[in-house]
């Protein structure tokens, strides 16, 4: 048993002083109790928050940003962009999935978030033939996560065709290649793999209703939830104009009812992006008690479009934030540019904000946090007893947060400018970044940039 004393800390029934944290041996927050006048506890100079789930991420993405921006045709739309990725795919062993995904967590960590929900469909050799260790891909995002500490869920994807008509997986698309059956290998390995290490939890991905017909989603929902016990799923979902079209062309059916009609939607999805849901769609999925993934700097960065925000919150919808493509690294930036985007298309001011919770950055960190934390399967996105300690640190003496108290630091941390507030990170009682830095932040920088040199040469 650790304790420590937090100056300031936002708890789930609002912000407190002088909080004592007792935290477990197996990194669980033991108790909580606001007003201490314990001198003994490792004190934590600063505000305390949750920290921030990441409930969607293609880790390898990382080494692609910034190289898609020129114009050209083929790079002017997301089905251009997507070309792109595949040549980049196409060329990444094991090693160079790990070196990545290492950089891209040292960053989350620093942005915020201390958990990461990988969406992972990069299975197979650059032929389309297994590993002759199938777990080889997915096992490099659990080794970065060792070296790292964030908190990893990982969910292994189907994807077994290049579209909705069914075509046949062509070039870097074999990489891809997984079926319910593949899917469920794959999570014994997996699970075989981690069975020293509780702090794992594992998921199901289905890519898309483009890449995975209906009879296979019936059949891979049914295999995750016969395992027992809670288990995400997640999809993207109606990220383009263009999939709704090729679906309602394929099936007579948008994107949504394809799914519904093949899955029961429950609390356990996670539907990503959802960016051209109706409003008779999102209040399905508000029933549902299913979890809207937004991703706004990746769907910003590839012209999707905005999500109708303010209708989903009305609805009483569920969100959590994801990375994506990882064009961005902070979870304040993303929840900053969702809010934003619905200001720029609403023509009014904090459009997330409510009479019950005015402030729009206390609003949208915490229900991203009960969103997030929701979509990752994992205890987490509350500082109380049975939960994960996992927790962010703001610096006091940031100068976007000097004279801020309350919710206002919230407001500042999402909407004031300069270099980021957060000075430390700790995941599952562990302290992960301290004083702004990372314990392995330069050896893991140089294995990137040995790796991002080698495959840009
Ligand atoms: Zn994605």
């Amino acid at each position: 048993m650790h304790t420590y004393r937090a100056d300031k800390a936002l708890l789930p029934h609002g912000w407190a002083e002088d909080v004592l944290i007792e935290v477990d041996g197996e990194g669980n927050v033991a108790s909580v109790a606001p007003g201490s006048k314990d001198d003994a506890a490792e004190r934590i100079r600063g505000i305390v928050l949750p920290g921030m789930v990441d409930l969607h991420s293609h880790a390898f993405q990382r080494g692609l940003a910034g190289l898609t921006q020129r114009l050209a045709t083929q790079a002017a739309t997301f089905w251009g962009w997507r070309e792109r990725m595949y040549d980049f795919a196409a060329r990444l062993t094991p090693d160079d999935l790990r070196a990545i995904a290492a950089q891209l967590q040292v960053e989350l960590l620093k942005g915020g978030y201390t958990t990461v929900v990988e969406f992972h469909y990069l299975h197979h050799q650059p032929d389309g033939s297994p590993y002759p260790e199938r777990t080889a891909m997915a096992l490099a995002l659990h080794e970065a996560a060792l070296e790292t500490g964030i908190a990893l869920t990982l969910l292994p994807a189907v994807y077994m065709q290049a579209g909705v008509d069914g075509g046949a997986l062509e070039g870097a698309q074999r990489r891809f290649a997984l079926d319910p059956e593949g899917w469920m290998r794959l999570i014994e390995d997996l699970e075989a793999s981690f069975a020293d290490d509780g702090d794992r939890c594992l998921g199901l991905a289905l890519h898309s209703v483009r890449a995975v017909p209906p009879p296979a989603i019936t059949e891979a929902v049914a295999a995750a939830r016969g395992r027992g016990g809670f288990m995400p799923i997640h999809i993207h979902l109606a990220e383009q104009p263009k999939e709704v079209r090729d679906c309602l062309e394929r099936f007579g059916r948008r994107p949504l009812d394809v799914l519904c009609d093949a899955a029961e939607p429950g609390h356990d999805w996670c539907l990503v992006h959802g960016t051209h849901l109706s409003e008779e769609e999102l209040a399905r999925v508000t029933a549902a008690q299913a979890v809207i993934g937004l991703c706004p700097t990746t769907e910003a960065d590839l012209g999707d479009g905005v999500f109708p925000l303010a209708d989903h919150l009305a609805l009483g919808g569920q969100f959590g934030i994801g990375s994506d493509s990882n064009v961005g690294t902070s979870a304040a930036e993303e929840l900053r540019l969702l809010e934003y985007g619905q200001r720029l298309a609403h023509l009014r001011r904090t459009v997330a904000a409510t009479s019950e919770e005015p402030h729009a950055g206390r609003l949208l960190w915490c229900r991203a946090l009960a969103g997030g934390a929701k979509a990752a399967g994992r205890p987490v996105g509350r500082l109380a007893p049975g939960f994960r300690a996992d927790l962010i640190v703001l610096d006091p003496d940031h100068p976007s947060l000097v004279g801020r108290a309350g919710n206002l630091v919230l407001d500042a941390l999402l909407f004031a400018p300069g270099p980021s507030a957060i000075s430390d990170v700790m995941v599952g009682g562990l302290w992960c970044v301290r004083g702004g830095h990372h314990a392995a932040e330069a050896s893991i920088a140089r294995a990137y940039r040995q790796t991002m040199e080698r495959l840009l040469a």
